[in-house]
């Protein structure tokens, strides 16, 4: 089997699988529960909030654990905006965001929030000044991702940040790094961000748990509310074989990132070679993330590309796994024609992808080309 399909979901790590064991056999108790049991389970959460806020640079008390980064995003959006959204009703996010972002926003906009969606401007990608120029003194909250997930194309979110915190220090600064924790070096500093938005599933962890990241100090408005764990911020008991596979995976992760990201930068290159000599047409933009190769294949539609390869145990992605199917708008504010856009897959790699996987995916692209009928343009 060919798993090219990393941006949708990896594959647990040893670390993951072993942390959910050994909390569900060990730890079974409930960490609000007062008992030994109850404490012993906190104290895996506790584990995890500290491996992952030490990644981010940050504190453990800053870390809120979600189903994903999907409630996540919801958190950050609903729940900044509802906070420090009262009298500033302006909101500034970008037309390639994750529908978990894009969604929120545009409820926030029929609740009354002006919401400005950000192109990408003439060079393919989100511009600086763009991001910069789309906010004002009204703004409350700024959500704008870290990388695409369906292009790669990594964001000027630093420089943005950056400017932005100096012109209006009150506005709000929320990223989405699901594509990018654990595969580029960065720190919550680093990028000027408020609040971070993470996902376990995209970095060999367990589907079902993600985390918002937010900066000492600032309020949210819980969208969860019963029993009040997580300092009230979300209540419901807390996962905790997901939450400590959560942060096994972050320790395990946090030692190999810069091999595994040199190995992806190696298989980017080799892949946009090999991909290219088939005269498939590359998406993704050379300084984008090497994790993500978007391309598209002569008038070969997607789905049936991607079926076709399935038969030879290969499996890729057609656009956004979000969108089964559907058409992406991401890859068309990205600019992509219709046509191109209708051809387009997804080839998102790992530390476990090889140059011969992708030698393999190349000649399975060029069988594909021979074999199947082109789309009618
Ligand atoms: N944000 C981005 C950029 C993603 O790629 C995804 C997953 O596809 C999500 C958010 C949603 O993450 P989750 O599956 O943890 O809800």
């Amino acid at each position: 089997m060919i798993y090219l399909d990393n941006a949708a979901t990896t594959k647990p790590c040893a670390e993951a699988i072993a942390g959910s064991a050994y909390a569900m056999t060990h730890a079974f108790g409930n960490p609000s529960s007062l008992h030994k049991l109850g404490i012993r389970a906190e104290e895996l959460v506790e584990f995890s909030k500290e491996k992952i806020a030490a990644a981010l640079g940050g504190l453990s008390r800053e870390i809120i654990f979600t189903s994903g980064a999907t409630e996540a995003n919801n958190l950050a959006l609903f729940g900044l905006s509802g906070v420090y959204g009262r009298r500033r009703r302006k909101i500034v996010t970008t037309a390639v965001e994750h529908p978990s972002v894009a969604e929120p926003a545009k409820k926030l906009r029929e609740q009354g929030f002006e919401v400005v969606f950000v192109s990408p401007g003439a060079d393919g990608n989100i511009g600086e000044d763009d991001l910069v120029g789309a906010v004002d003194e009204n703004t409350c909250l700024v959500s704008a991702m870290y990388v695409n997930n369906e292009t790669g194309h990594i964001l000027p979110i630093e420089g943005a940040f950056a400017r932005i915190k100096k012109l209006y220090p009150e506005c709000i600064l929320h990223t989405d790094c699901v594509q990018a924790f654990m595969k580029l070096p960065f720190k919550a500093k680093s990028l000027g961000a408020d609040a971070i938005s993470l996902s376990a599933h995209k970095i060999h962890g367990p589907k079902g748990v993600g985390a918002l990241w937010l900066k000492n100090g600032l309020r949210i408005s819980p969208q969860l509310l019963g029993g009040g764990q997580q300092n009230g911020l979300r209540s419901g008991t807390e996962a905790v074989p997901l939450i400590y596979s959560f942060g096994k995976t972050v320790e395990a992760m946090s030692k190999t990132l810069p091999e595994r990201l040199a190995h992806a930068e190696d298989i980017a290159e080799y892949c946009r070679k090999r991909l290219s000599e088939i005269g498939a047409a590359i998406n993704s933009p050379e300084e984008g993330s090497p994790y993500i190769i978007s391309a598209s294949v002569g008038g070969l539609k997607s789905e049936t590309l991607l079926h076709f390869l399935e038969q030879q145990e290969i499996y890729v992605s057609s656009g956004s796994a979000c969108s089964r199917g559907k058409k992406s708008g991401v890859l068309k504010a990205f600019g992509l024609p219709d046509a191109v856009s209708d051809s387009t897959v997804r080839i998102s790699t790992s530390v476990s992808t090889t140059r011969e996987d992708i030698d393999a995916l190349a000649s399975g692209i060029d069988s594909a080309l021979k074999t199947l009928v082109k789309i009618k343009r």
